[in-house]
């Protein structure tokens, strides 16, 4: 299989909780609270002292910046394969959680009150609704538009795997568990935005790479996902699926004709098998459409010869898809029960609710479903469901600790790490994005990395000569 370059922005929810009332000293009760802005502000104190900008490249290669709506966002630099994806994601997280405890003991040192909390998720208290992005590199052709239509029928129903889980309020006022945070939004963002016609896949032409034979597809539909094992699912079934769909396998056949309307109704029916009309008048559930898809995905692996070439995450990949599919088929999420967020998070909620006969609306399991994202393994629930077998690993402890220090060795992020590192041990000043590298006071110093396969680069070798001159 030709290799491709992926990876993935998260965007976080950032909040600062108030200490207990009981807390706070005579006379303190009046604190004003920390709002989201300011949380956002010292957790990027340190960042913006050393990069002068709250939007900065890290030592691997990846991308940490604020953006509107005070949402710290992590982009993982460019990855060729699954895991080492998994990998950078996770190292985003750390990286994010060092950057909270920092900022709450700042927060302590200057006497405020409240703890900061980052939350991998897609929506706040307020139902505002925020990102995560996934982008892949295709290369450039005629039909992209055709393409992309039918993919919308992919990422439409993808949900009912990779799918965060979500209690929702329905119409009723009552609570329902659902399979994603993000579907709803989608619809609000097409019922404001007329004029952007499909916003699953953006099609910003925008591919940080060669633009005569690359093209960047972002993907702006998916849940974020805490998971290892889901992050690898929803990155690596794409994969798979466009890898397919570059080879001229067609799905147009599998096309919605109202995905908008599909993406909110598959999101609120967990048996997966309420019909959804396709564009040709059939209707199909978002179980056979997924079946559908593993199947082709399957046949065309074996037709081509793919097959014996897969990597081993890939297989894991097909393995766990097919075991999604059969869980939902069966109505028994027993087998996908510590690998796919939705299925986790449903276990999670139905114990506590059983130990504290709770309702689905009881604010205490709307707690407990916040503190599954919550990255800090002192609040948050991962760390300790990981540690009890609740949730399965892809990487190690070893994988994300040096994917926090080390770029992808075999991707243009190698470039841009080495760049980065050694202009930081220098001291020296550089401006860097996705495919530029400049030092800042030195002649004739611009490099332009238009192939982001390419890990080495003799123009790169004597930049890094000059910043150690
Ligand atoms: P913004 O989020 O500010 O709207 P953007 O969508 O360009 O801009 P960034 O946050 O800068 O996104 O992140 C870009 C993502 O795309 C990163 O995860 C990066 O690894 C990935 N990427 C970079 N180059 C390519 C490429 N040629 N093909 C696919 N992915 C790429
Ligand atoms: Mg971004
Ligand atoms: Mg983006």
């Amino acid at each position: 299989m030709s290799r491709r370059i992926f990876g993935v922005e998260t965007e976080y929810g950032i909040t600062c909780a108030a200490p207990p009332a009981e807390a706070a000293a005579p006379g303190e009760g009046t604190a004003r609270p920390v709002t989201a802005d300011d949380a956002a502000r010292y957790l990027f104190r340190k960042v913006v002292a050393w990069g002068r900008s709250s939007n900065v490249f890290l030592r691997n290669g990846a991308r940490l910046y604020l953006d509107v709506g005070s949402h710290p966002e992590y982009a993982t630099a460019e990855c060729d394969d699954v895991r080492q994806l998994v990998a950078n994601d996770r190292a985003g997280e750390r990286i994010l959680e060092r950057m909270t405890r920092e900022a709450n003991d700042l927060l302590a040192e200057e006497g405020v009150p409240g703890t900061i909390h980052l939350f991998k998720n897609n929506l706040d208290s307020a139902g505002n609704s925020f990102g995560c992005h996934e982008n892949y590199l295709l290369r450039r052709r005629r039909d992209f538009q055709a393409v992309g239509e039918a993919l919308v029928s992919f990422f439409v129903s993808r949900q009912i795997l990779t799918g965060a889980g979500h209690v929702r309020t329905r119409p009723d006022g009552g609570a329902a568990y659902a399979f994603s945070q993000r579907a709803d939004q989608m619809w609000d963002a097409m019922s404001s935005a007329t004029t952007r016609s499909r916003p699953i896949i953006n099609t910003r032409d925008e591919p940080h790479a060669d633009a005569e034979k690359y093209r960047r597809m972002h993907v702006i539909v998916g849940d974020s996902s805490v998971a290892e094992t889901t992050t690898m699912l929803k990155v690596g079934m794409t994969d798979l699926v466009l890898a397919m769909v570059e080879d001229g396998v067609r799905i147009s056949d599998l096309a919605m004709a109202e995905p908008m309307r599909a993406i909110r109704e598959i999101s609120r029916d967990m048996s997966a098998t309420v019909p959804v009309e396709l564009a040709g008048g059939r209707t199909m559930s978002a179980l056979q459409i997924q079946e559908e898809f593993h199947q082709r995905v399957t046949a065309w692996l074996e037709t081509s010869g793919e097959e014996a070439e897969l990597t081993g995450v890939q297989r894991q990949v097909l393995d766990l898809w097919e075991r999604g599919l059969a869980a939902l088929r069966t109505a028994d999420p027993s087998g996908v029960e510590t690998e796919l967020d939705w299925a986790i998070k449903a276990r999670l909620l139905e114990r506590y609710r059983s130990r504290h006969r709770l309702g689905l609306d009881d604010p205490r399991v709307a707690r407990l479903l916040l503190a599954y994202h919550d990255i800090s393994p002192a609040s948050g629930l991962a760390a300790s469901l990981e540690k009890r077998g609740l949730m399965a690993r892809v990487t190690t402890d070893e994988e994300v600790a040096a994917a926090v220090d080390e770029p992808p060795a075999t991707t243009r992020a190698r470039l841009r790490g080495d760049f980065v590192a050694t202009a930081q041990d220098r001291r020296r000043d550089i401006t860097v994005d996705w495919v530029h590298l400049k030092i800042n006071d030195a002649a004739q110093s611009t490099v332009v990395l238009k192939d982001p396969f390419s890990p080495v680069d003799e123009r790169v070798e004597a930049l890094l000569a000059t910043l150690r001159e």
